[in-house]
């Protein structure tokens, strides 16, 4: 496969942008590339890079692009909204139709803001937990990852993982010392530190945590984690920036049936543009400015391309319940054939999953925890997507993200992607 387009602009890139990408897992982890794949376009389930190489993408943009890249509903929407001006700094009426939108799917939510990123909107729900309950400390967990602001790099997954330093330089101590981490999983852990730690503000969550590659939690735990924080001034926070409207139209809280008091958004609210938010409880809610002292703004929140494509996403999705059918039993069907390619070439291989979601991790054993997600192997998963490119398929360049699948992906991709699995197999059962 000729990449050499790629390659030549990476080569510029160095030059002028640090690490020649905007977000470093975009850098690629792998054996045989060492340089990443420029894309020039997407169109539906694909990718085109810039040598015209089509792929069948697996990303997703890590998730918002549920319907698939450039779906004609949604790029009407925002072609509709184009004519009219792209920002103007004043509130719109569709920001208030997408606050009630995603209030109709999400019942904890009774107030939401937007913002333009997910990193900004845990941010900013820290800062109201804090300022709700008067108290200073945050408990996070090892491997979550909420977007990049200080408090929440602290023992972090994502891009953090792969480039192998969890904390990230720059933070001060006094901002590390009110972040407490713990192993997700582990409730006794939580329960001993909630009973000798008492200026605990908050407790932030990824309730399927797809940052160190897709965990399979149990609900159990996240059942105990609510009752337990219910009975402090605590504030629980599930981020759902991945999870939300990918899982169920309400996220996994619905699944689950378990209700926090706020609720991080992104990703799939903006359907593949800049976008955020975080909600919950009116009492929560209403400290922020405006209303309240807590301060939160942006020049580009709730900007009315991101919305009324976020509009157009959830109202399909929402029209349409047969999408999560489709996207879930696909995942399922996939999943399966996969486990026994693995079976077949008997590789040290095995496969998380959750909904639309999933990580093929290579290890003998079930990955439950960070620790063994850690211990899976990073050559293999290198590998993996150094084969999968060369067939046409682009999957998460680390073992510490997932896959996602959409709803435009067709029989045709995921028998490709069998074919690039059984390829990957077949190199691996050499070694
Ligand atoms: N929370 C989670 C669970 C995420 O996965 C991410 C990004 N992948 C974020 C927050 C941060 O979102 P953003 O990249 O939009 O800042």
């Amino acid at each position: 496969m000729n990449t050499d387009n790629s390659k030549k602009i990476y080569e510029k890139a160095k030059k002028s942008i640090p690490g020649g990408v905007n977000s470093p897992v975009r850098a690629f982890q792998s054996v045989d590339k060492e340089y990443p794949i420029f894309i020039k376009r997407g169109s539906g389930s694909k990718l085109y890079d810039e040598d015209e190489n089509e792929y069948v993408d697996m990303i997703g943009s890590w998730g918002p692009m549920i319907l698939g890249h450039n779906y004609p509903k949604v790029l009407e929407a925002v072609k509709r909204e184009l004519e009219k001006g792209t920002s103007f700094g004043l509130p719109t009426k569709k920001e208030v139709e997408l606050a009630e939108l995603v209030k109709s799917c999400f019942p904890s939510i009774e107030k939401l803001r937007l913002t333009t990123s997910g990193t900004e909107a845990a941010m900013a729900s820290v800062r109201v937990a804090r300022a709700f309950t008067g108290k200073n400390k945050i408990i996070k967990f090892e491997g979550c990852y909420h977007g990049h602001s200080d408090s929440l790099l602290v023992k972090a997954g994502s891009g953090l993982l792969t480039f192998e330093h969890q904390d990230s330089n720059g933070i001060t101590e006094g901002v590390v010392k009110d972040t407490i981490t713990l192993p997700f999983g582990d409730f006794e852990k939580l329960k001993e530190t909630l009973e000798s730690e008492k200026d605990i503000a908050c407790v932030i969550i990824e309730p399927i945590p797809a940052n160190m590659g897709l965990i399979e939690t149990e609900m159990e735990y996240l059942e105990k984690v609510r009752e337990i924080i219910r009975k402090e001034n605590i504030v629980l926070i599930f981020d759902e920036v991945i999870s939300g409207f990918r899982v169920s139209l309400g996220g996994v809280q619905k699944i689950f049936g378990i209700i926090p008091d706020l609720t991080i958004l992104g990703k799939i609210i903006g359907g593949g543009y800049p976008v955020g938010g975080f909600g919950g409880k009116k009492e929560i809610m209403d400290l922020i400015s405006p209303v309240g002292n807590v301060y939160h703004a942006g020049t580009l929140s709730g900007n009315p391309i991101s919305v009324a494509a976020g509009i157009e996403t959830i109202s399909i999705l929402k029209e349409n319940p047969e999408i999560y059918e489709n996207i879930n039993k696909k995942t399922e069907n996939l999943v399966n054939k996969i486990n026994e390619l693995i079976k077949k070439y008997n590789v040290p291989a095995t496969v998380n999953y959750f909904g639309s979601l999933f990580t093929i991790f290579f290890a003998k054993e079930k990955v439950k925890t960070l620790e063994d997600a850690m211990n899976t192997d990073s050559e293999f998963y290198s590998i993996y997507f150094d084969t999968m490119l060369e067939n046409g398929i682009i999957v998460p360049p680390s073992k510490y993200e997932a896959h996602f699948v959409s709803y435009v992906h067709s029989d045709e991709d995921m028998e490709k992607i069998l074919t690039g699995m059984e390829k990957t197999f077949e190199k691996i059962a050499k070694k």
